[in-house]
């Protein structure tokens, strides 16, 4: 057992977290960077726009995404106004509803989505289609075909068999298709860190190094129905640093030039994804929309002053980083447990009414949250504990690792914050569990965007 960072007093039983955790200096109080800008505490419940948990879970019931609606569309304007001058696509695949979709339109954003119910979504919500980007590796002919009946302003390619699909629909419906061409420029983003490989082992994407995506701009070129726009390079995401970038943006650039000599045509765009990093816990630091604006701008100018090319329109598609920390998720604890551990000492469980079905994400990438007591204050000492789910897997985690008051018990509220993205668009009905409701609050007042699922939505597709 390695000795804890903050002194032997803590080095006690049951006390094994992980390097980063900080024993707190007070268990009640909020860490103001892991949560959305409208949360506070007040007597010990958390507030979001002046609503107090308890009354939302009175209302909603649990488990339940609580929205802070400001602070989505301020992340959202963030980033449309520190990338002034380039075109900022909201990554949808984060989380997406017919009225996250309206903030998008209205805070002056695009949309990016990636299959035909996302484009369904988007199209409920009378999002302009010109500023609808379509991506996937495998994209169906209905689904391109409804892209270009509605018009999208641009459909990422990522295969030979999409050029040539695509290629075909145009003629058949008398259109033009709007086109970038997604290119694999083989740096391969983890968190804190980023790799530069030279095979490119994964399915998306058209490999530069490998000739692939001259061949598919050439292709593209030859086919009248198609309309060449540019490139487009995503890494990866939950990047902190603009090192990755740099990289692949340097790649990318260079074959932007080769197609300007080569074969004649000056693409007007570049797109280079998304990815940006937010706070899951207090070992993130993420960077500011302004911060990636500088960063990403100096590269590429310099790289194009450097290749002699004018500078493309710049796009990017966050996703995370406008809609992760604008949610919590709001459990109920319903059992506690204290668990010997080999070697000596106990680890003290709290199960909460969802679990990975509402985020699966640490079971997925091992993902790290914090949470908080959200319903009261406590005077117990914070003792180690692991958040765990109700599903039948002992996978099943929702906080490896965070300090809650010893006396948590069954009744009390549980806040988990950053929960915005990658949540409710990945949940599930594992052991048969309805997925929560989504509910914004602004200025005071709450309103659902999603209902919650009932038994009756759960046997509804069953035939018996
Ligand atoms: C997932 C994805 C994004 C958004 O990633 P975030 O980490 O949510 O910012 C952007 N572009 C593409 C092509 C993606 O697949």
């Amino acid at each position: 057992m390695r000795a804890h960072e903050a002194g032997a007093l803590h080095g006690q039983a049951g006390d094994r977290g992980p390097a980063w955790l900080r024993h707190p200096e007070d268990v009640n109080a909020l860490v103001p960077s892991l949560w959305a800008e409208n949360v506070a505490k007040s007597d010990g419940v958390v507030t979001v726009a002046g609503v107090g948990v308890d009354e939302l879970a009175r209302e909603f019931g649990t488990p339940l995404y609580v929205l802070d609606e400001a602070d989505f569309r301020h992340r959202a304007r963030s980033f449309r106004e520190a990338f002034a001058g380039a075109d900022v696509y909201y990554a949808g695949k984060a989380f997406l509803s017919v009225a996250a979709a309206r903030w998008i339109a209205e805070e002056g954003l695009n949309l990016d989505v990636c299959t035909g119910g996302e484009l369904a979504v988007a199209l409920r919500a009378e999002f302009p289609p010109e500023r609808i980007g379509l991506h996937g590796n495998n994209k169906s002919v209905a689904e391109l075909r409804r892209a270009l009946e509605v018009g999208v302003g641009r459909i990422i390619v990522d295969s030979f068999e999409e050029i040539g699909r695509l290629g075909a629909l145009a003629g058949e419906l008398g259109v033009r298709a709007p086109v970038m061409v997604r290119v694999t420029a083989g740096v391969e983003a983890h968190t804190h860190e980023y790799i530069s490989t030279s095979h490119e082992d994964q399915k998306f994407g058209f490999s530069i190094a490998g000739g692939d995506a001259m061949e598919a701009v050439r292709r593209i070129l030859a086919d009248e129905g198609l309309n060449f726009l540019g490139l487009h390079s995503h890494i990866g995401s939950q990047i902190f640093v603009t090192d990755g970038f740099e990289v692949a943006a340097r790649r990318v650039l260079r074959l932007h030039a080769q197609i300007a000599s080569e074969l004649g045509v000056v693409a007007p765009e570049l797109d280079l994804g998304g990815g940006f990093g937010i706070a899951y816990t207090t070992q993130d630091d993420p960077s500011s929309p302004e911060t990636l604006a500088r960063g990403m701008r100096g590269i590429v100018e310099g790289e194009c002053a450097a290749l002699g090319v004018d500078v493309p329109r710049l796009s990017i598609e966050p996703g995370r980083a406008i809609a992760g920390p604008s949610t919590f998720t709001l459990y109920e604890i319903g059992t506690t447990k204290r668990v010997a551990l080999d070697g000596g000492g106990a680890r003290h469980y709290v199960a909460v009414d969802g679990g990975m079905s509402d985020n699966i994400r640490p079971a997925l990438y091992s993902a790290d949250y914090s949470c908080t007591l959200a319903s009261r204050e406590s005077t117990a000492e914070p003792v180690l504990s692991r958040v765990v789910g109700k599903h039948c897997e002992s996978g099943d985690i929702v906080v490896k690792d965070e300090y809650l008051p010893a006396d948590v018990a069954p009744g009390d509220l549980l806040a988990v914050p950053g929960t915005g993205a990658y949540c409710r668009s990945l949940a599930n009905n594992y052991n048969h569990v309805p997925r929560p409701a989504v509910v914004a609050v602004r200025d005071g007042e709450a309103r659902l965007l999603l209902r919650r699922e009932t038994e009756d939505d759960l046997l509804a597709l069953d035939l018996g």
